[in-house]
């Protein structure tokens, strides 16, 4: 992480109000939560709309803070001898300081956007690259205007290679993200419907993530899913990209540069085999044909940086992953195929995908909460692409949700589509129609918290 004096971290930011006689003092670290700093670290104080970090400084102080930020437009700090470095904003300033250390790293920075697999793909490449390489990632999901600054502060001097995830909820702010990670390599994971709802259509989705390549270095290499639409109407033209930077794609279809040649799903994960000649058969720790398709992307980056089959399959061995995520739960009565993280359509056709894949159940149970976006057309879109040649019952639970079973319904034998208003209504429903050996998939987004009814399954097998 950035060690610096505060005299090098005043220049960085063009800050002023430190005494000569505190220029030699070191910082270790950057924090903005005083429940989390620790002894040396720098004190960034955040205004949010709850809370105004500035407001904590007494805390930061007692936790061992060295020195803090101040924000020019806040009263000034009730403090004797501690080191006060005062700028326009705290979090420009962060951002500008991450910007800055970046800039003095010689870390090749891998910068990941997309509207799903941001995060598995960043999971994947960095055991890649781990083997042969200094790595470090986003930790959990700190993809966004401060969890990027932080990841980057978070670097150590000798680190080789960064991946970092991008994400955003607005145009603009992938721009911002990849220009202060001055990026190496840009991975777009594919164009889905997330923030639909405030982005309005795809192409307005497509142009924000695109953002990401003006954060790239002139010899720039991007790196995207070549089967989607999107992207490939974005990226795929001649004069799409500036002439020095280079582009390379993955996915299903043999144009792409790299593509699969043949692969199985298995409960453990996926086997596949790539088109290079000295492919080996590589196996992936992670369900569904969506994760081998996130490692493909994977694969191009640690291609491009001379990582060998025995070294990625070795970091695929030890891979850390970001919970949550397609967890395949084996109780002895049934299965349960848990994805109460995110539910946007794409994941979810992800998701049901697998279910519809597995064989050797009695039966298929399908429980779904919301997309997470205030869309009802979405879910009754969802509800018509239900497959009843694969699934034996559906449940939803919410009002939103709600729709997806309306539809649904009028294709289902009657009983099969079953709505419910919460998750206590829901586990009722599921205690009907669960039987051994079924396999139930339980798919909600963040909000619907679903891993409540995945707990209370738990406890009946
Ligand atoms: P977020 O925007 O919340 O950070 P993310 O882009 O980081 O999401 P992940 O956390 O990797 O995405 O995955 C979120 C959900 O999308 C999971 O349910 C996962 O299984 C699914 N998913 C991951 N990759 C893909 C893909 N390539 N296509 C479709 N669904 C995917
Ligand atoms: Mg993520």
């Amino acid at each position: 992480m950035i060690q610096r004096s505060l005299l090098q971290i005043q220049e960085m930011l063009q800050g002023s109000g430190l005494l000569e006689i505190q220029y030699s003092f070191n910082i270790t670290g950057v924090s903005i939560d005083t429940r989390t700093l620790k002894p040396q670290n720098l004190y960034v104080p955040i205004k949010g709309e709850r809370f105004n970090g500035h407001h904590f400084l007494d805390k930061a102080i007692e936790q061992g803070a060295t020195a803090t930020l101040w924000s020019i437009n806040e009263p000034k700090p009730n403090v004797q001898d501690f080191p006060v470095i005062y700028v326009q904003d705290t979090l420009l300033a962060l951002q500008q300081l991450a910007h800055e250390y970046r800039k003095q790293l010689k870390t090749k920075v891998i910068g990941i956007t997309g509207s799903n697999g941001k995060t598995s793909t960043k999971d994947i490449l960095a055991a890649m690259l781990s083997k042969k390489y200094r790595t470090q990632k986003t930790k959990g999901n700190l993809n966004n205007h401060i969890g990027v600054p932080l990841t980057l502060l978070e670097l150590k001097e000798d680190t080789e290679m960064a991946v970092v995830e991008m994400g955003m909820s607005a145009k603009g702010e992938i721009e911002k993200l990849a220009k202060m990670a001055a990026l190496d390599v840009a991975i777009l994971t594919n164009i889905g419907e997330g923030h639909l709802d405030t982005l309005h259509s795809k192409e307005n989705i497509l142009q924000a993530k695109l953002e990401i390549v003006t954060g790239l270095k002139e010899d720039g290499l991007v790196v995207f899913n070549g089967d989607d639409p999107y992207l490939q109407h974005g990226l795929g033209k001649r004069g799409a990209l500036p002439h020095t930077i280079e582009s390379k794609t993955f996915g299903m279809k043999s144009a792409h540069s790299i593509y699969p040649t043949a692969f199985v799903t298995e409960e453990r994960g996926v086997f596949f085999t790539i088109n290079d000649l000295n492919s080996p058969r590589i196996f992936l720790p992670m369900l569904g044909k969506h994760q081998m398709i996130n490692a493909l992307g994977a694969l191009v980056v640690a291609k491009h940086f001379n990582v060998s089959y025995a070294h990625i399959q070795k970091g695929l061995n030890h891979m850390e992953v970001t919970g949550m995520r397609n967890e395949w739960i084996q109780l002895d009565d049934f299965t349960i195929l848990s994805d109460c993280y995110k539910s946007d359509p794409m994941s979810i056709r992800a998701s049901l995908d697998i279910l519809y894949g597995v064989k050797g159940f009695t039966s298929k149970i399908v429980v779904l909460g919301d997309t997470g976006q205030y869309d009802v057309s979405l879910h009754e879109k969802l509800g018509k692409e239900l497959s009843t040649q694969h699934i034996d019952y559906v449940l939803t639970v919410g009002s939103l949700a709600k729709h997806i079973a309306k539809t649904a319904a009028t294709r289902f034998s009657q009983g099969h589509v079953i709505f419910c208003a919460d998750q206590d209504e829901l586990l009722f429903e599921i205690k009907k129609v669960i039987s051994k050996g079924s396999i139930i998939l339980v798919k909600g987004s963040r909000g619907n918290q679903l891993e409540h009814t995945v707990s209370k399954l738990m406890e009946l097998s």
